[in-house]
């Protein structure tokens, strides 16, 4: 048996029952019933899913459940469809015509709704025309926007014509776009004039015209413009026989636009991956298999009625908004919240406000944002009236348990369930977390397996680790939303997620499952610190320096050492009112002691006013190794938030 297994020592063992009210309504209210659906879930996956999918639009149903060529899977084989239909046309006949599809928010206040009705009409338009500029089937079409309600419409009228959206994240710098162009070579890119970022407008256009300037991007015959600031705020240059206004493109187009059918296994989407890790990847999923899992995980996880207002406050660029800002609401008819701007403008207090204005019953976050509201103190939330909340959701890392009990006491006000969602931008959908009316939650633990999910821990040889030892996080049977390829590499799709473990989906993450069957995961692999000869996964190390009173957010990671093989270097960003220096450091080392043991007290522990981070918020941890090992820094930059953070880091270094 191969030495891989990662030890933990940090148990948490607080656990939250569901309340009785809400299990009392849940759509699964209990262990048990939730037990016997995974299990039919597994039993009879063709028999669970015709009958889970059945509120979808096919136009012909699947003859056979699935096809598996390992590592290729086909999922609803024969069935044909369009994702744009579950999403509106279904809607339109019943009471949800008139409801609201979108409220959206600016960030300077200014609000619109669009209802289910509208949102169709919208996307029909846009969809003639796309159709009209010479968009067919199959095409790929970047889009290149803020938060406004126009890029939902942009991605729903791409799968209204079976076009492939790339939604590459508005706050990536032109290389990085360009890359996701010439990899992809898109033929339209959709952008706006420019968008607001904490009070100032960000210029979208200009950043795409410095992206197709390059001969990298010359697949891309036309850019649609929306304008959302105007001329007076963003001037935009309209490059000719190129660039078309949205508004002139869609005046006078019909506002009906028939759906193009594809096939279950057309191409949906490409994305890709906010890269905590390496060069990013095209993820590509496909029409029917994504379309299912990201609707039936909706549904269960969040517990969705027809009253609430939902609000997913991750940026339509991830994977998250993509499943649980687009296609997993909207097809489920919820009327979702949208915002534009940033958590702190103008102030702190901005979610709390728009969780009492709009009436949010649903909040699902990262934690990297639950811990910048820690930081920033309980007054905030306190001022607003968060009491239309009744669930709370997570999800990017793993949640330290601290952050997890202040969400659940600050913000859900003791009465709400949290589900702690573990997936990837390659599950498409949530794979594991705790059914709010069905399963306690853990702090720390993302939970069981969604239907269909077959999960395991192991040794890097495929055998088992046992009960609640750490290994690597597989997925031993193929689910319906998973990806299918990367796009144009399948050599590295096949290298990347089915090499590492023999016959199983490598996730990259580290977990142990503990004897109830919930899963922790305990960071990633690559991540592994190798401390004094045990192997620890970096969530430990790094939830037990946020246990701390001083400390708002933390990140460990190895030193090459000759002594000892690697030295424990963490990183750490004070709360407000506390002094970094010689003196808190030595406490936050006997802090550790305590929580984890001896061996684990850092052997260097440096104070920064703030983290390197992805675009998405999670913590990167390949550029504090470099940092910590005194080398320069490698690999792709393009993906890291704030290249200042690093270079205050590299500073303080010398
Ligand atoms: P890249 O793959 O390009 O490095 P990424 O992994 O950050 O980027 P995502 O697909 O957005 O891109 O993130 C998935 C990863 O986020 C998971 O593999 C896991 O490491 C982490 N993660 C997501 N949700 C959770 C959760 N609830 N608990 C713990 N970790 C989580
Ligand atoms: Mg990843």
């Amino acid at each position: 048996m191969s030495n891989d297994a990662i030890t933990t020592h940090l148990k948490e063992t607080r656990r939250f029952e569901p309340p009785e009210a809400f299990a009392a309504g849940a759509r699964v209210p209990s262990r048990e019933a939730y037990e016997a659906l995974y299990r039919e879930s597994l039993d009879d996956p063709d028999g669970f899913w015709r009958r889970e999918a059945s509120d979808l639009v096919f136009r012909t149903p699947w003859t056979q459940a699935l096809e598996w060529t390992p590592p290729h899977a086909k999922w609803f084989l024969g069935a044909t469809l369009n994702a744009s239909e579950s999403c509106l046309d279904r809607h339109l006949g019943t009471a949800r015509r008139n409801k609201a599809a979108i409220l959206w928010e600016g960030e300077h206040g200014a609000t619109r709704t669009l209802t289910y009705a509208e949102l169709h009409r919208e996307v029909c338009r846009l969809a003639n025309g796309l159709a009209s500029l010479g968009v067919v089937a199959g095409d790929r079409v970047a889009i290149y926007m803020g938060m406004v309600p126009e890029v939902v419409v942009a991605m729903l009228a791409c799968a209204r014509l079976g076009a492939v959206h790339t939604v590459v994240f508005g706050g990536f710098a032109a290389d990085a776009l360009r890359d996701r162009i010439q990899d992809s070579q898109a033929k339209v890119v959709i952008t706006q004039d420019g968008a607001w970022r904490r009070g100032s407008a960000l210029g979208l256009k200009q950043t795409v015209d410095q992206a197709l300037d390059q001969p990298e991007a010359k697949s891309v015959t036309h850019a649609i413009v929306y304008r959302h600031l105007g001329e007076a705020v963003c001037p935009v240059h309209m490059k000719r026989d190129r660039d078309v206004w949205w508004h002139e493109l869609v005046d006078g187009q019909p506002l009906r636009r028939e759906a193009t059918v594809v096939d279950a296994e057309h191409p949906l989407f490409i994305l890709y991956t906010s890269g905590s890790t390496g060069k990013p990847k095209g993820v590509l999923h496909t029409t029917a298999g994504y379309l299912v899992g990201a609707h039936v995980t909706t549904k269960y996880v969040f517990d969705l009625r027809e009253e609430d207002v939902y609000w997913c406050t991750a940026d339509v660029g991830w994977v998250t908004g993509h499943s649980y800002l687009v296609y997993g609401p909207l097809s489920n008819g919820a009327t979702c919240l949208m915002y534009e701007g940033a958590p702190n403008f103008p102030d702190w207090g901005r979610y709390w406000r728009l969780i009492e204005k709009h009436g949010v019953t649903i909040f699902y976050t990262a934690p990297t944002a639950i811990r910048s509201f820690i930081r920033q103190g309980d007054e905030w939330p306190a001022k607003s009236d968060l009491s239309s909340l009744r669930l709370l959701g997570t999800v990017g890392e793993p949640i330290n348990p601290e952050a997890w009990t202040w969400y659940h006491r600050v913000i859900g006000g003791g009465r709400c369930p949290i589900v702690d969602t573990w997936w990837q931008t390659e599950t498409g959908s949530i794979m594991m977390t705790t059914l709010p009316g069905a399963s306690a939650s853990k702090p720390g633990a993302t939970g069981l397996p969604m239907f269909g999910v077959v999960p395991a821990v192991v040794h890097s040889d495929g055998t088992q680790v046992g009960a609640d030892e750490g290994g690597l996080l597989v997925i031993l049977k193929p689910w319906p939303s998973m990806l299918r390829t990367v796009w144009g590499d399948d050599d590295r799709y096949k290298q990347q997620y089915w090499s590492d473990v023999p016959g199983a989906y490598f996730t990259g993450d580290g977990a142990r499952c503990d004897a109830e069957g919930y899963h922790w995961v305990v960071g990633r692999v690559d991540d592994v610190l190798n401390v004094a000869g045990h192997r620890l996964g970096t969530a430990e190390i790094e939830s037990a320096l946020v246990s701390h009173p001083a400390v708002a957010e933390a990140a460990a990671v190895g030193r090459p050492d000759d002594l000892k093989g690697q030295a424990l270097v963490v990183f750490v960003s004070t709360k407000p009112g506390y002094v970094p220096g010689p003196e808190l450091a030595i406490a936050l080392g006997e802090h550790v002691g305590r929580e984890i043991g001896k061996f684990a007290r850092p052997d260097t522990i440096r104070f920064a006013d703030a983290l390197p981070k992805t675009r998405s918020g999670k913590i990167m941890r390949r550029f504090l190794k470099d940092i910590a090992a005194g080398r320069e820094t490698t690999g792709d930059t393009s993906t890291i938030e704030d290249l200042g953070v690093l270079a205050k880091l590299r500073a303080d270094d010398g």
